[in-house]
């Protein structure tokens, strides 16, 4: 059965970390929904910029604050109750998880108990960005929701696999014991304008090279693969779960999987760059292959992706192009 719209034309809403890259993008979907949204985010990762179109639009307020401090009291516009939070913040680069650990467990766990508590109060949906690395470094390939993952819980990327896990956990323990209308959607790697050119991530970074002529630097042989989705793939996935009746959690993304070498060639031949590829070393615990399995995605939502990942590519390049520094 199709998913029927539930939040648009008078919905409130309230997107953490709202001017990151994903949520940006989900921000700039409610606002032309109809929603009236409030993006909060401390800008550890986002940046105003990401959101300053939307500056003066009467029905978006974005608001500077750490999510794991709980909600201020007494700002406006956050007064009155909200019909759905989605809590998206969290830095997400496995850069980040070297010079952001701490910060990364304290949104997971600390920033989730603050927004599933204030969605009691409200009596709003909640939706958490989970993502792929709750299946770790996985054995079972691809990735089904029913896979319980292979996480080295003291590793260098146990700060984000476990805060997401523990985000996970609490989401449904507020679920069954609170009665709490919870989702959550596993996300798979995604990309596409608004990602930050120095984000450490394999694409803004090897887009970042090929337009400034410098080597593609890929990790160990380049074997490794994940499946890379377009955000205007992943954000429609992302309302229809919204729109849903649908616990989660459930895979997002596609099926476009592709090794780390040939993710580099491709971007060299889109960009039109004479950059070489060289081979340096690869972070410990880095997953050896990742591709979600879509069957709840397709069968509970419809959901089905759209953008070919050479127009993808092609679009995120141009935006690099306008953009780059
Ligand atoms: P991003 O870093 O661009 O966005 C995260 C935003 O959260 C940033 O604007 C940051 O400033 C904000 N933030 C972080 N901690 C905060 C805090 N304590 N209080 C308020 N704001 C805070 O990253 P992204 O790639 O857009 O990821 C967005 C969400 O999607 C994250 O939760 C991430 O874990 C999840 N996700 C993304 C991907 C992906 O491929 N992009 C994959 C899996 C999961
Ligand atoms: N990667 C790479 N060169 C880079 C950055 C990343 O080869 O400059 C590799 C990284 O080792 C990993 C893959 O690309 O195997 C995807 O990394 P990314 O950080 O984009 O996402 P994640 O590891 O979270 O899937």
């Amino acid at each position: 059965m199709p998913i029927v719209q539930r939040f648009g034309a008078g919905s409130r809403v309230l997107v953490s970390g709202g001017a990151g890259f994903v949520p940006s993008h989900v921000v700039d979907a409610l606002v032309a929904r109809g929603c009236t949204v409030v993006a909060v985010d401390n800008f550890v990762t986002g940046s105003d910029e990401n959101v300053a179109h939307l500056a003066g639009h009467p029905r978006f307020t974005l608001l500077k604050h750490d999510v794991c401090d709980g909600l201020p009291e007494h700002h406006p516009a956050l007064a009155g109750s909200f019909d759905a939070i989605l809590h998206m913040a969290s830095p997400a680069s496995p850069t980040d998880f070297t010079t952001l650990p701490v910060e990364i467990l304290r949104v997971g766990s600390l920033g989730t108990l603050h927004l599933l508590d204030r969605a009691a109060i409200d009596g709003a949906r909640f939706l958490l960005a989970s993502t792929s690395e709750a299946y770790g470094d996985p054995l079972v390939h691809p990735q089904p929701e029913s896979y319980w993952g292979n996480v080295n819980p003291v590793g260098v990327r146990s700060v984000y696999d476990e805060a997401k896990r523990f985000a996970e956990a609490t989401t449904m323990a507020y679920r069954r014991s609170r009665g709490l209308d919870t989702t959550i959607v596993r996300i798979f790697n995604t990309y596409g304008p608004r990602m930050r050119p120095d984000d450490g991530r394999a694409i803004p970074t090897f887009i970042s090279q090929a337009l400034r002529g410098e080597p593609l630097t890929v990790h160990g042989s380049g074997a490794q693969t994940r499946a890379i989705c377009y955000v205007e793939d992943l954000v429609r996935g992302i309302l229809l779960l919204l729109d849903s009746t649908e616990a989660g959690p459930i895979n997002c993304g596609t099926e476009h999987e592709l090794s780390m070498r040939e993710l580099a060639e491709r971007i060299l031949t889109l960009a039109g760059s004479r950059s070489r590829v060289v081979y340096v070393q690869r972070a410990v615990d880095d997953p050896e292959m990742r591709r979600p399995d879509l069957t709840l995605a397709r069968t509970r939502l419809g959901y089905e992706p759209t953008v070919d990942p050479d127009e993808g590519l092609r679009r995120t390049i141009e935006h690099f192009r306008a953009h780059l520094r």
